[in-house]
């Protein structure tokens, strides 16, 4: 039972719902309407086509039946009055015997149906009943009769009322002019109950006159009945009174066979209309449920669920539509995912921007769109196909996800350049080749491969490996498209990895640039952090780098430092080899910070002392000598560094720390590494102070000239003298050049300071010359940066104009690196100076590596052999054979030479004997301020300087 009543409850429900679509309501009506309008109409038809029928039969009936009863009433009337006309004699006999006495017997005249027979005998005379009751008769007075002609008759009648009619035929003899038979009729006899019985049970029959007044029988209501009418004939002898006998049946008899059925219509209508709702209802569930699920599957597919389908049974064509939706959903559905994958692998390779990352995006998601048994990515090196490289994977096994570097023939390459869109391999004889051939192993699959070409470049492959019979178009267009995608992905990562190459690494030397170095740095502390060990920072400088590049120019200089990062890679590689692994894995990295800078880093170190040892191992590889170009180059370098966490806890401090640490291993003479100590950095710092308070000298005009005399050995003259400059510190007192010279060349600052020296060295030569004290030639140091100055020439040309100073009284004491630069802008500058006029001398000569025979090209009239030299010439041989040999070299060139340094007289013995001209040294006069120079010089002039 309650399974039952569940059944009706769905039942009822789903009709609920039915009701509630307006299309349900519309159809459900539709089919009412059709159905109750003809049914309403045929029953409205019939029923009054029946009633009429039924009226009309009616009709006829009563009319026949009216004919007979008044034919029935005329034949009696008609038999009554000929039975009165028949016994006229014998009643007008009667009559006359009874006018001569009243008792005589008429009583063998008898008429049938007369209640009672009478005779008016004419002449005023009163009735004479000759037979019967006379109570009837005597009602009738004889004007009331009608005038008769002889032999004939009439009907009368009396009646108040149809219970009271009284009918009477009333005969005149033909043989008496007076005399009028009456007889009085029984009504009976015209129609009594035996002939109501002969009716119909439910017909009536009335008599009526003209005025419808009725005689015999009761009157009825014409308008619930159906009545028949017949008239009473005329008869020639026989006056019968117009009177109609009306037969009348009740209109509820006569349409009663339609009223039963007029009674059950509206019961068998909503019969019907229950059968018609029912049956409606099955057929709009049977339409509208399709209709719906079709329609909530359209919301669905609205709503993005394209996986939806519809259950359609209804057998007909809504259950093929819901077929051909179903089939539409899954194609939507198929070209949705295969959208919405390719849209996941847009953002899966286009956000990844390494070629791994992207294979790996591949891999595990073209196999959603694209089926197959295998798939894999061949992606071609930078350099072209020698280095390409296949990320593949077997049958959507992760395990057999694999990198494998592979090669591309020229044959292969050809084929895939003339087969832009995809290349169907292993069918029709076309074999797989060998770079795909992981693909096709088993032979019984084929491979289908699509070149990926991105800006007219071939960047790959892309290659999947299916059952032939199980690929279709649409699989290769969907495949050909996400290849497409691919190629632009893998393009973005070339690009990216070439601007990765740009921003990270050095052009010159392909190793990590600054920025790289840095983070590679903090990875490396990073990780030194967890594994509790130490990581060592090495900052190595070329030393003298700048003379080299000075020396060979640039491009020599490039060589020389792509020399170095090589032989600091392999000296690495053998450092690393040394603790069992490769530089890569061990995390060694060789960094070039710029210029002749580089940097290694050293990780997971014991101890700091390993560092050292490793940067004296580096040391080593500057032991052989470069060759560049022609030529052969000894370079050194010096090492700071420093360890973390000993000296530092972030990259910024360990590499700052490392660079006080190398200033401290230039300071140390170069050629060596320095481990990092806490004193150095005030050393640092104090260098830091020291710039600062130089610019603010250079401002405030602290500096001031002191000037060393050159004395001609031979003659003891005062020949010249060298302009040097000294800081007037306000707290530290007078501070030598050494100690901030080489700052003013590394700042910059030179420039400007070196200008000021020239201009107060020329004014002071002018007063000078001015006070008589002429005749000697004023050198000027000009380091390498104020010579590279633009526009130092017109500035020297400017000081010499302004202060009047001759060129020719002016000599610049140039260092030897310079000289080495040929065909340069140094070159051109020392051109541009001598043509000024001025004495070029080449300083500190001996130091550099150049060769006397540079000098050849160059305008330089003078040499200045350097004081390191000289100091040891009475003591060292190899000091003595080298000044001898630049004396005799430079005096077979023509060229002045000074020695520097003069402080014995040995050394000036040595010298002169070696037929040196000039001198400078504290034996003839140590560098002095200007006031006591100008007394030298006036001394000098009263007597030869005397040593
Ligand atoms: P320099 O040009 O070779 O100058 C000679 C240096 O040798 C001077 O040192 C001088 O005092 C020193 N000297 C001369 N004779 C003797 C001697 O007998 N014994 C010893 N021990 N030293 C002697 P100073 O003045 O300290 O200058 C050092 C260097 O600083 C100069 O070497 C020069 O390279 C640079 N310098 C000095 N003044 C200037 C300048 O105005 N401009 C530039 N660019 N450099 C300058
Ligand atoms: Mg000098
Ligand atoms: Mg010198």
């Amino acid at each position: 039972m309650p399974q039952h009543a569940a059944v009706l409850d769905n039942a009822v429900g789903s009709s609920r719902r039915l009701l509630r679509s307006r299309l349900g309501r519309r159809l459900l009506g539709l089919f009412i309407g059709c159905a109750l309008v003809p049914t309403c109409t045929v029953a409205l038809l019939s029923f009054k086509s029946v009633t009429k029928q039924l009226t009309r039969q009616s009709q006829e009936r009563l009319t026949a039946l009216a004919g007979a009863a008044g034919k029935t009433l005329v034949d009696r009337l008609s038999f009554f009055e000929s039975d009165l006309r028949r016994q006229a004699p014998k009643l007008l006999a009667c009559a006359t015997a009874r006018a001569s006495s009243a008792h005589s017997d008429c009583g063998d005249v008898l008429l049938y149906a007369a209640e009672g027979v009478g005779a008016f005998p004419g002449s005023g005379a009163g009735l004479r009943l000759l037979s019967g009751e006379a109570a009837a008769l005597r009602t009738l007075t004889p004007a009331m009769l009608p005038k008769l002609g002889p032999g004939q008759s009439t009907l009368v009648s009396l009646s108040s009322e149809p219970a009271a009619l009284q009918l009477y035929v009333v005969h005149r003899p033909e043989t008496t002019r007076e005399v009028l038979l009456i007889a009085h009729l029984s009504t009976n006899y015209l129609w009594g109950p035996a002939d109501a019985e002969g009716l119909p049970g439910n017909v009536a029959l009335r008599l009526q006159d003209a005025q419808s007044l009725v005689l015999l029988g009761s009157p009825s209501d014409n308008s619930a009945s159906l009545t028949a009418a017949w008239s009473l004939p005329r008869l020639p002898l026989f006056l019968i009174p117009s009177w109609q006998v009306v037969l009348s049946e009740p209109r509820a008899d006569v349409i009663a066979p339609i009223t039963g059925f007029a009674r059950s219509f509206p019961a068998v209508l909503a019969l019907a209309l229950l059968a018609v709702v029912l049956l409606s209802l099955s057929q709009i569930r049977r339409s509208l449920v399709p209709l719906v699920e079709l329609g909530k599957g359209t919301r669905r597919i609205a709503a993005g669920d394209f996986h939806t389908s519809v259950q359609v049974t209804s057998g007909d064509e809504l259950e093929e539509l819901g077929g051909a939706f179903n089939a539409m959903t899954g194609k939507l559905a198929r070209q949705f995912h295969t959208l919405e994958t390719a849209a996941e692998i847009d953002r899966a390779i286009l956000s990844s921007m390494d070629t791994a990352t992207i294979a790996e995006a591949v891999l595990d998601r073209v196999p959603e769109v694209c089926p197959c048994q295998g798939l894999s990515l061949t992606v071609l090196g930078p350099e072209g196909e020698a280095q390409a490289r296949t990320w593949w994977e077997r049958g959507r096994v992760r395990e057999s996800r694999a990198m494998i570097m592979a090669q591309l023939s020229a044959s292969d390459l050809v084929q895939t350049l003339q087969q832009p869109e995809w290349m169907i391999l292993g069918e029709e004889g076309i074999p797989v080749p060998g770079y795909l051939a992981h693909l096709g192993e088993n032979g019984k699959s084929s491979v289908v491969a699509c070149p990926l070409h991105y800006g007219g470049e071939l960047l790959g492959v892309l290659a999947l490996c299916d059952a032939p019979g199980e690929r279709s178009n649409e699989t290769l267009l969907d495949f050909r498209r996400l290849a497409d995608r691919v190629a632009v992905a893998l393009s973005n990562a070339r690009m990216m990895d070439q601007v990765r190459v740009l921003a990270f690494f050095d052009s010159l030397t392909r190793l990590p640039n600054r920025i790289l170095y840095r983070q590679r740095l903090g990875q490396a502390i990073g990780h030194a952090a967890t594994s509790r060990r130490r990581v060592a920072v090495c900052v190595l400088d070329l030393d003298q780098f700048a003379r080299i590049n000075d020396t060979l120019g640039h491009d020599l200089g490039d060589q020389l430092i792509q020399e170095v990062a090589l032989r600091l890679q392999g000296s690495c590689r053998q450092e690393g080899a040394a603790v069992g692994s490769g530089t890569e894995a061990l995390g060694i990295q060789v960094a070039r910070l710029g210029g002749d800078e580089f940097a290694v880093i050293l990780p997971e170190l014991g101890e700091a002392e390993e560092a050292l040892w490793a940067a004296r191992r580096l040391l080593e590889a500057f032991q052989q000598p470069f060759r560049l170009g022609a030529q052969e180059v000894f370079a050194t370098a010096s090492i700071g560094i420093a360890v973390y966490p000993d000296d530092g806890n972030d990259p910024e401090t360990l590499h700052k720390n490392a660079d006080v640490a190398l200033t401290h291993a230039k300071e140390e003479g170069r050629n060596t590494a320095e481990l990092y100590s806490a004193s150095m950095n005030g050393e640092a710092l104090g260098r830091m102070r020291l710039e600062h308070e130089l610019r603010k000298a250079v401002e405030h005009g602290e500096f001031t000239v002191w000037y060393q005399p050159i004395v001609e050995l031979r003659s003891r003259l005062v020949t010249g003298a060298e302009a040097l400059v000294r800081w007037e510190h306000p707290d530290r007192g007078l501070v030598g050049p050494l100690d901030f010279i080489a700052l003013c060349e590394e700042s910059g600052l030179i420039v400007p300071l070196g200008e000021w020296i020239l201009r107060d060295a020329c004014d002071q030569l002018k007063r000078w010359r001015e006070a008589g004290l002429d005749g000697f030639k004023l050198s000027v140091n000009l380091s390498a940066r104020q010579l590279r100055q633009r526009g130092i020439v017109r500035t020297i040309q400017d000081i010499l104009d302004s202060t009047g100073v001759r060129p020719s009284a002016l000599a610049f004491e140039l260092t030897e690196s310079l000289l080495m630069e040929q065909g340069g802008t140094t070159e051109r500058r020392i051109r541009e100076l001598a043509e000024l006029g001025v004495t070029l001398a080449i300083d500190d000569f001996g130091t550099g590596y150049s060769s006397l025979s540079y000098l050849k090209n160059f305008p330089v009239s003078t040499l200045k052999i350097d004081r390191s030299f000289i100091v040891d010439v009475t003591t060292s041989p190899d000091a003595a054979a080298i000044t001898t040999a630049i004396i005799a070299l430079a005096r077979a060139m023509e060229l002045d030479v000074i020695a520097e340094g003069v402080e014995t007289k040995g050394q000036a013995a040595f010298l002169r004997d070696r037929g040196c001209q000039k001198v400078q040294g504290y034996l003839f006069g140590r560098p002095a301020p200007r006031a006591l120079f100008t007394d030298f010089l006036l001394a000098r002039q009263r007597r030869r300087v005397s040593a």
